[in-house]
């Protein structure tokens, strides 16, 4: 028998009202973590001029939309000027930007330079053109942000951008290195930033998807995402799906290093480390017992000082 229309009707409208709740969740969620990383870096200040770089990607759409919603309740002026290198890859559609930007009025300027060209010419057929496009793309939003009187260079890269960079140094790299949430640009004229850098990709997405960007695949230029990155995408996600919570510790983990029990001589002064003679209650515990040996995996007990998801 089929359910009287009144109750079909109570039912949608809870499942609207449930979904409208998520979504607003969502919202306030993405407005946090953004704040919360401007401030806890300083990303912004009072007359900053932001320079927001658009690829076409669900993530820089989402730092640009996030990022002006945030404008509007912050207690600093500042201004928003979005770019996008159209780096004249085959079949890049160049009209979606522009309009996009035109209808949500937004200051924008679209950097036109061939450097698909180039590298196709440089970079022999099959191998990877990553590295050198991103570093003449580099160069030339860092030009750009001269010329626009930019004072922040903000990238879209998130949290999970940053968890993958952090493998990818330790596991090929033989480096303790992430991406840092600020930094100063290598031809020390600019500070970039990130202010996404405590968001999940998956939020990302998600806000993409009910804000219906008109996303540019990212695939245009032929070449391959790179694979060892993929590797930790799906290393990441394979531990947090079997040990819940550990995308958190590990966050937490990189906003509370402490030198002393790393081994990196220029961090931490060993060779003229000696006894003071005086206890210290934050002092080593050498001796004692790993505190996660007879633990692993109780998550609970690790402070996540860095923030709260939900
Ligand atoms: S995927 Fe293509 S556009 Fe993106 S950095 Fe690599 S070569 Fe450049």
């Amino acid at each position: 028998m089929n359910a009287p229309l009144a109750s079909v009707q109570a039912a949608n409208l809870k499942d609207a009202e449930k979904v409208a709740y998520e979504n607003n969740k969502l919202e306030k969620r993405l407005c946090r973590l953004m704040g919360q990383a401007i401030g806890d870096f300083n990303m912004i200040e009072d007359g900053d001029r932001v320079m927001v770089c658009l690829s076409g990607g669900k993530d820089s759409y989402g730092l640009l939309d996030i990022l002006l919603k945030m404008r509007q309740r912050a207690p600093i002026n500042f201004d928003v000027v979005a770019v996008n290198l159209d780096q004249k890859q085959p079949g890049f559609p160049a009209h979606i930007l522009p309009e996009y930007l035109k209808k949500i009025d937004v200051p924008f300027h679209i950097e036109t330079q061939d450097t698909y060209s180039i590298v196709k010419r440089l970079i022999p057929e099959g191998k990877t053109t990553c590295s050198l496009c991103s570093r003449l793309r580099r160069g030339i939003l860092y030009r750009v942000a001269g010329e626009l009187g930019a004072t922040k260079i903000a990238l879209g890269h998130h949290r999970d951008d940053i968890l993958e960079t952090l493998f990818l140094n330790m596991f090929y790299g033989g480096k303790l290195k992430g991406m840092p949430p600020k930094l100063v640009s290598d031809d020390g004229k600019n500070i970039v930033i990130r202010p996404l850098a405590y968001v999940r990709e998956q939020d990302l997405a998600r806000w993409a998807e009910l804000k219906q960007f008109p996303i540019i695949p990212c695939d245009l230029c032929g070449s391959q995402e790179n694979l060892k990155r993929k590797e930790m995408k799906a290393m990441l996600r394979d531990w947090e799906k079997r040990y819940p919570g550990r995308i958190k510790s590990i966050v937490s983990a990189v906003s509370a290093v402490t030198p002393s029990h790393l081994m990196d001589r220029s961090l931490y002064p060993f060779e003229t480390l000696h006894a003071t003679g005086q206890a210290d209650v934050n002092g080593d515990i050498a001796f004692d017992e790993d505190p996660c040996a007879n633990d692993a995996g109780d998550l609970k007990s690790i402070q996540i000082a860095a923030f709260n998801e939900d």
